[in-house]
């Protein structure tokens, strides 16, 4: 494995949405922690408020190693990634969030694993502040049954903040699947996986633009793209039931022999309600794939950009050729 890399140029990538109290401060931590190295910053704007893009614009006027890549509305943080990604030309990429809830300044630590021949550096939280109880249960709760659950090894406390050698990134932009659940998809492309802990910080200013709802998704994306164990639950549970049932059969005809048979009316009411409620779920887990498999089979494009800022037209026509779709105007 040749571990002599030389950096040419490194990529940031941080998608934001209506991060007008962050955003300048990001840019300057940024520019602080890289200082002596060759690097862009690409910000993806998901159609946030007027401020935000106004503020974008003055920093990429005023630095030409800030690109902007505004898209046309909020397609969600894990597509705005792919957005950044697609356009980001480094030889090696970080991705991270604009909140600073990922220090800039550990990117330095993750390149010194890049240079001695690491494909994907990955942050694992040490600690988490500033987040609720709530959110840290059903983190946990999560990875457990992912574990349980799915074919690939995932790192506990490891999300976004990555950095991508150019060899991963690109196996990694080749899956242009829509249920995109990015930090099993890094790990998926396989190469050489390092860890560097740290301590996540709060949210510098504004609020988490990450609902329940959509934390919710997140995980089912995760979920039904690296597990089918869901469906065959399913399976196990009709197997199971079927069993019980054969079971009955004689216990029915002996108790009529007898002549101790009474109906039963609760027992079957409670039966039927048991069944049909396992019966819905089955379906409704069934659903849950097919409606991926839907979206899939449409192959719209994953989002429409629509402005480009301090982006040379070759470097927008490589992104749109990633990106295998729509062009911007
Ligand atoms: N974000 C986004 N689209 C969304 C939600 C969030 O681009 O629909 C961005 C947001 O601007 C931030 C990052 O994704 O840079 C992480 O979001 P947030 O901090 O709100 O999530 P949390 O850290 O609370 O999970
Ligand atoms: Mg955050």
């Amino acid at each position: 494995m040749p571990v002599d890399r030389e950096l040419e140029l490194l990529s940031v990538v941080a998608p934001a949405y209506n991060e007008e109290a962050t955003i300048e401060v990001f840019y300057e931590r940024v520019c602080a922690a890289l200082e002596h190295l060759p690097f862009e910053l690409v910000v993806v704007d998901v159609g946030s408020t007027a401020r935000t893009r106004a503020l974008l614009e003055r920093l990429a006027e005023s630095d030409e190693r800030v690109r902007v890549v505004l898209l046309s509305r909020n397609f969600g943080h894990q597509v705005a990634l792919t957005a950044g990604l697609d356009q980001a030309r480094g030889d090696a990429v970080v991705m991270l969030d604009a909140d600073l809830q990922d220090p800039p300044e550990l990117i330095p630590r993750m390149l010194e694993h890049w240079l001695s021949g690491s494909h994907v550096v990955y942050a694992v939280r040490e600690s988490r502040r500033g987040e609720t109880k709530f959110k840290l249960a059903t983190a946990r709760w999560f990875y457990r049954i992912f574990d349980r659950l799915a074919q690939l090894e995932l790192p506990h406390q490891a999300a976004d903040f990555r950095l991508l050698d150019r060899q991963a990134l690109d196996a990694l932009l080749s899956m242009r699947e829509r249920s995109r659940f990015l930090r099993g998809m890094t790990v998926w492309v396989g190469y050489t996986q390092t860890a560097v802990p740290y301590e996540r910080d709060a949210r510098y200013a504004g609020e988490t633009k990450y609902s329940f709802g959509r934390m919710l998704r997140l995980s089912f994306d995760g979920m039904t793209s690296f597990s089918h164990a869901p469906l065959q639950l399913a399976t196990a549970l009709g197997f199971l039931f079927s069993g019980l049932a054969f079971l009955a059969i004689p216990i029915v005809i002996v108790l009529k022999a007898l002549d101790a048979y009474l109906p039963g009316f609760s027992t079957i009411t409670v039966v039927i309600l048991l069944l049909g409620g396992i019966q819905l779920i089955a379906i409704g887990i069934i659903g849950e794939y097919v409606g991926r498999i839907y979206d899939e089979v449409k192959g719209r494009p994953l989002y429409v950009v629509q402005a480009r800022l301090n982006v040379p037209e070759s470097d927008a026509a490589e992104a749109e050729q990633r990106a295998g779709g729509a062009r911007a105007s």
